[in-house]
């Protein structure tokens, strides 16, 4: 009994992410793998959430750390991520946040606000697959941006109409995007910036990553240039931005946030209260509480540590890789992104690697909205030591001459 006859139209576009499918095959001894984009585990702060935990669920706070809760989110975590924004360059209130289950959550809903049938969502090619996932679920047509081109913004509009929807929004991840590792420039922003007035329309910026510069210059987020631009007033922005503190403390308490203009806080709080009531209230609290403890000086270790690793497959990729391979040198986040030769495809190397040298890496043709990217891969160095990255990308290397 499958029902499938039944399901919905939409069902059609979701399809088993090539990531998890993978993922499965990762548990073999001695497989190298460079696939999955998670943090360290190693590197978790346990002992201060076994500690925030021991209290939260202590005879005086379980009353309150086991009970429902407000949807909009624990107001003491609103509040330090009202700081936490602050501190980016971003001035709001509670009332402009909504705490979320990942920014993965809050991707969906913003998703569920503004995509009908065949309306247009802007994203890279590549893009975060996890948000492509999502977005598919609202049946929409995709178009391409491009940073740093000028094309017409009517363009845009009129491939949009067309296509019997309107351009909805421009989702982005202007730091250390997943899969690229790259980070747009200041001037991109207002640019991009730029386009979303002229077409009137949403900005995502999804900041996963933001938190982890190893070097270079931080770029103010979207909504802190956005903000400045309008006076400082964040209700007139258009810019709704995702958090997360998935990379920098634990993705398994999955706790996200949003910060939007209240209005549109208000829809997703209803959208929240429709769909799972409230983030746990134990995971906010013990979130808070660790965040307020230690998130600064954890995130300064996280990155030296990280750095090491980026700088190790940096090396690595220089010393292994043949002619005509290239790859983006990121400043921060988690993934290095490869180009391979025109005509090797990435998806057929992840087979050989897997077979010939117990190495893994996710095929790049998912990230991209048109089916193309097929000669690219994406690398992570978070969750590898330097001598598995060394070891890794040689046998990386060697698959690769094999190949071309
Ligand atoms: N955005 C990006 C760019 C990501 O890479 C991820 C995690 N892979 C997410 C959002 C979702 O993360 P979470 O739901 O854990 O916050």
């Amino acid at each position: 009994m499958t029902l499938a006859a039944q399901y919905a139209t939409r069902i059609g576009r979701m399809k088993a992410s090539e990531i998890r499918e993978l993922l499965k095959l990762l548990d073999q001894p001695g497989l190298l793998s460079f696939a999955g984009g998670i943090p360290d585990p190693a590197l978790f702060p346990a002992q201060a959430f076994a500690d925030a935990f021991q209290a939260a669920l202590s005879p005086e706070h379980q009353a309150q750390s086991l009970q429902y809760s407000v949807s909009e989110g624990y107001l003491p975590l609103r509040q330090w991520i009202a700081a936490h924004m602050a501190k980016i360059g971003v001035q709001c209130g509670p009332e402009n946040i909504l705490i979320t289950s990942g920014s993965q959550q809050a991707i969906d809903y913003l998703g569920k606000l503004f995509l009908s049938p065949k309306d247009t969502a802007l994203v890279g090619w590549p893009t975060y697959l996890g948000a492509l996932a999502a977005f598919n679920a609202y049946e929409p047509r995709y178009d391409r941006l491009r940073s740093g081109e000028n094309q017409p913004p009517e363009r845009y509009a009129q491939a949009a109409e067309a296509a019997g929807g309107r351009v909805k929004f421009a989702y982005l991840s202007p730091d250390f995007a997943n899969p690229t590792g790259v980070t747009m420039t200041h001037a991109e922003r207002l640019q991009m910036l730029d386009l979303a007035e002229t077409l009137d329309t949403a900005v995502i910026e999804d900041a996963a990553y933001q938190d982890l510069r190893f070097d270079g210059e931080p770029v103010p987020p979207m909504l802190a240039l956005e903000q400045d631009r309008k006076g400082g007033d964040i209700e007139a922005c258009r810019t709704i931005y995702c958090g997360t503190f998935s990379k920098t403390l634990s993705p398994g308490l999955r706790v996200g946030w949003v910060v939007a203009a209240s209005p549109i806080i208000q829809q997703l709080v209803l959208m929240k209260q429709a769909s799972d009531l409230h983030s746990p209230t134990i995971n906010q609290i013990v979130t808070y509480q660790v965040a307020e403890q230690l998130f600064d000086t954890h995130v300064a270790e996280l990155r030296s540590v990280y750095m090491r690793r980026r700088d190790a497959m940096l090396a690595a990729l220089k010393e292994h890789m043949p002619a005509g391979v290239t790859w983006t040198k990121p400043e921060g986040g988690m993934f290095i992104w490869v180009t391979l030769p025109e005509g090797i495809s990435g998806a057929q190397l992840l087979e050989r690697a897997l077979e010939q040298e117990k190495v893994a890496f996710v095929p790049g043709q998912a990230f991209h909205a048109d089916g193309s990217g097929e000669n690219t891969l994406r690398l992570s160095f978070s969750n590898s030591n330097e001598p598995a990255i060394a070891e890794g990308i040689a046998r990386l290397g060697h698959v690769l001459k094999t190949a071309m």
